[in-house]
């Protein structure tokens, strides 16, 4: 059956009043027909005023959709590539500006005042020491990390004080350098390696 047919009878098939043959043609030719389909629910009141769905349509919105996919994985390149050179370029500045402290890059001092002994590290004019370290009662080791550039003329002093200790049990300190290792007991400097 033609489509304009269905249509015309759709009117009585809603009402009923139509043959049963014609009732299954009807409906053969709904269930392989999208159009009519629709032009029946819209009557039916199943779908409200809808305008039926071109393959064209269809086919747009695919492409919207891939284009919006393929939009996002660009952004999500372009944010990675970003992140990566911010990275890059703090590790420049970082390594520009924290530089590793070798033995000589310092001035260091150490005595015995009384019943103390004492050390003192002194930065460069205009650096700023960074270190690391362990303190226990008779030993302190201290790990100097990097000097960082802070401009001016102003030096980074360090400072260290204690009791004096015993030769089995001295107070003892241990400053690692980046290329020197410096033991100091009892203000005393007893190992260099
Ligand atoms: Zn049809």
């Amino acid at each position: 059956m033609k489509c304009e047919m269905i249509r015309d009878l759709l009117p009585l098939y809603i009402d009923g009043l139509t043959s049963e043959e014609s009732n299954v043609e009807i409906e053969k030719h709904l269930r392989t027909c999208k159009e009519c389909r629709i032009y029946y629910q819209e009557m039916t009141g199943e779908i409200q005023s809808a305008t039926p769905i071109s393959d064209e349509e269809i086919q747009d919105v695919e492409l919207l959709r891939k284009i919006k996919k393929r939009n996002r994985r660009k952004v999500a390149g372009l944010l990675a590539a970003s992140i990566l050179v911010v990275v890059i370029v703090l590790s420049f500045v970082f390594s520009q500006t924290y530089s590793r402290v070798k033995f000589e890059d310092v001035q260091i001092d150490y005595g015995v005042r009384g019943d103390k002994a004492y050390l003192s590290i002194e930065s460069e004019p205009g650096y700023e020491l960074w270190f690391s370290g362990s303190v226990s009662e008779n030993e302190s080791i201290l790990k100097i990390l990097s000097a960082r550039k802070i401009g001016g003329s102003g030096k980074d002093i360090m400072r260290w004080e204690d009791e004096l200790g015993t030769e089995d049990n001295p107070c003892r300190w241990t400053i690692e350098f980046q290329d020197k290792t410096i033991v100091i007991e009892n203000g005393e400097l007893v190992e260099e390696k």
